[in-house]
């Protein structure tokens, strides 16, 4: 079974917008407890990785096969020393970068949409970073304010963009999942 409700969410994405293949190497940003990193972990196959980041830990998974493609960075997105961990780990261009971060809920919806929309700016940085040319980008962000002029500035960077929301998270119903699909530009490598 997976780890999370969440699984399901981007799998169903990954269904209607092919995301994830075998043999990727893709970044999980708030990866924790682990459901989507069980997801990509199945869909990259042996020859893939994926690189799972949270503030929490995250636990080893029980299936050895798992544990071999995946690996785990503790760190806080929105610090640059954690987006250096993450980009050694990854050790060149990557495939997909997906994002189901969300800040601790304060109750205060307009707070926790402000700090939903930076949290997913961070992971668009950290996508235009890290994606190879033609890379897939999957992100969430709660709806409200400035979240046109996100999706604009998404929409920039790859072939198209589609807005989401997964049936399984219809009972959450501000949140959408925006999926960029085919980035348009080579990232810049240091010492370019
Ligand atoms: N996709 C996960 C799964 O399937 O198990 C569930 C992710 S949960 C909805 C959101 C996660 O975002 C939390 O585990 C939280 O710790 C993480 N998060 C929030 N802010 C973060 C930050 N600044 N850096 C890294 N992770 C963060």
């Amino acid at each position: 079974g997976y780890r999370s409700r969440a699984a399901y969410k981007l799998k169903q994405l990954d269904d209607l917008e092919n995301v994830i293949e075998s043999g990727d190497t893709v970044v999980d940003l708030g990866a924790a407890p682990g459901g989507w990193l069980q997801v990509a972990a199945e869909n990259v196959g042996p020859e893939g990785t994926v690189i799972g980041v949270d503030l929490q830990r995250i636990k080893p998974f029980d299936d050895e096969a798992l544990n071999e493609r995946v690996e785990t960075v503790r760190g806080d997105m929105t610090e640059d020393r954690t987006r250096e961990r993450v980009i050694d780990a990854a050790g060149g261009p990557v495939d997909a970068v997906v994002s189901d971060m969300a800040p601790n809920m304060s109750g205060e919806y307009s707070l926790d949409q402000a700090r939903s929309l930076h949290l997913a700016r961070q992971a668009f940085e950290t996508a235009l970073e890290l994606l190879d040319t033609g890379g897939d980008f999957v992100v969430k962000v709660f709806q409200g304010p400035d979240v046109e002029e996100f999706r604009a500035d998404v929409e920039e960077e790859f072939r198209y963009v589609r807005a989401t929301s997964p049936k399984a998270s219809r009972d959450e119903s501000s949140e959408i999942y925006f999926v960029g699909k085919g980035r348009i530009t080579a990232p810049v490598r240091p010492g370019d």
